[in-house]
């Protein structure tokens, strides 16, 4: 950690009220800076944010980050963008705008101000990788033209934007590319696995597998997520990224129904569906650049991160709990 985390900075976080960034916002708040939160709220609530509202450190502005916004901040963190395939699929033309445009008008209010920026990049990036563990200096391996595109290239374009404003304008960036994250605040019906294999098991209806399930994911809990990004944006100067943040735990998604429904203690049937175009068939971060560069890993255990998930479903009124 540099000295200046100490001093309390005002900091923009955009996508401030979906799932990843409100717990940014939370984190933020309680280490004493000031957060203003720029949302369009297209996938995020007032819900997550619901209890930051009165908080005087804490401001929320609703905005389309595709346009200009002219504001005055220390620090940007970069989240905006739908993350789950149902969302960035529903307007896939909105979806490239919103990294490429974004990123530009973000990059150029970042350049305006000095200011340092975070961009949310993602291991899609890599695509359906031939390279695993990906490490950063892997290139990926996407199809440009496919219905997963508008994400995966239009993170991509962002990367370069951010690279070259980097190199050509000197500004201080920072690129995180973050794999399979998952906790509390997930929108129940985003179709993300996790939250689809939670909510389906607790409403005791059949778990939805895509494929045979023998696809991997990494998956890492939130907190574990947005602990990776503050202490990159807080790295010195000289560590852009790309950084990958995700827990190396890779598991089959079969086995991941197996455990919800375990830990459910779940009356749901398994039914298998076609996977979707384009679903990479494995993923698993290699975290050396992290672990060196940020003395960052993963600390909660997928055990412990699906209970306090779990926890959170069960609670929310909106899941008719079976049983
Ligand atoms: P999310 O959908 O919950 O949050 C995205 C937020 O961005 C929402 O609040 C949404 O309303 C807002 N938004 C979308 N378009 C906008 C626009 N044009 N202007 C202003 N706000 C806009 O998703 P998340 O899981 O919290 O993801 C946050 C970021 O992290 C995204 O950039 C995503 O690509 C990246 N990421 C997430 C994961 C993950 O597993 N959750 C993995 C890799 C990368
Ligand atoms: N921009 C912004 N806020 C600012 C400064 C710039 O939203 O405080 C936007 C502006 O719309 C511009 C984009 O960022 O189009 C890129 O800015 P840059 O200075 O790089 O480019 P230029 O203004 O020369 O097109
Ligand atoms: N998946 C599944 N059933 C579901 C939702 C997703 O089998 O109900 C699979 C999906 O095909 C993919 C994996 O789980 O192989 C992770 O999907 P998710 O949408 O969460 O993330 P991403 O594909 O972007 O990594």
């Amino acid at each position: 950690m540099t000295r200046d985390y100490f001093r309390q900075k005002r900091i923009l976080v955009t996508g401030g009220a979906g799932f990843l960034g409100s717990h940014l916002c939370d984190r933020l708040i309680a280490a004493g800076h000031e957060v203003l939160c720029v949302d369009n709220l297209f996938t995020g609530t007032r819900k997550n944010i619901a209890h930051l509202l009165d908080n005087p450190s804490f401001e929320f502005m609703r905005h389309d980050i595709t346009f200009p916004l002219y504001v005055e901040v220390d620090e940007i963190y970069n989240l905006a963008c739908p993350a789950s395939p149902i969302h960035y699929q529903h307007d896939p033309i909105q979806t490239t705008k919103t990294s490429v445009h974004g990123a530009i008008n973000m990059l150029g209010l970042a350049k305006r101000l000095n200011a340092r920026i975070l961009q949310a990049s993602t291991s899609e990036v890599y695509g359906d990788p031939n390279v695993h563990p990906q490490t950063e200096d892997y290139w990926g391996h996407v199809n440009p033209i496919g219905p997963r595109s508008c994400y995966d290239e239009g993170k991509r374009c962002a990367e370069t934007l951010f690279f070259d404003y980097h190199r050509q304008l000197g500004l201080k960036i920072k690129v995180a590319r973050i794999f399979n994250t998952y906790g509390p605040r997930m929108h129940p019906n985003d179709g993300r696995v996790v939250s689809n294999f939670i909510v389906h098991a607790l409403q005791g209806i059949p778990i939805t597998l895509y494929g045979d399930g023998s696809q991997t994911r990494s998956f890492c809990y939130v907190d574990d997520t947005v602990d990776g990004l503050v202490r990159l944006m807080e790295s010195p100067d000289e560590v852009t990224g790309p950084i990958n943040i995700g827990n190396p735990v890779e598991m089959t998604i079969g086995d991941l129904a197996r455990k919800i429904i375990e830990r459910t203690n779940s009356a749901s049937s398994t039914e298998f569906h076609d996977l979707p175009a384009d679903d990479p068939t494995q993923r698993q971060p290699n975290i050396s650049r992290a672990r060196d560069l940020l003395g960052w890993e993963p600390k909660v255990t997928l055990d412990d991160g699906l209970e306090k998930t779990i926890a959170f479903f069960r609670a929310s009124p909106s899941i008719h709990v079976a049983g």
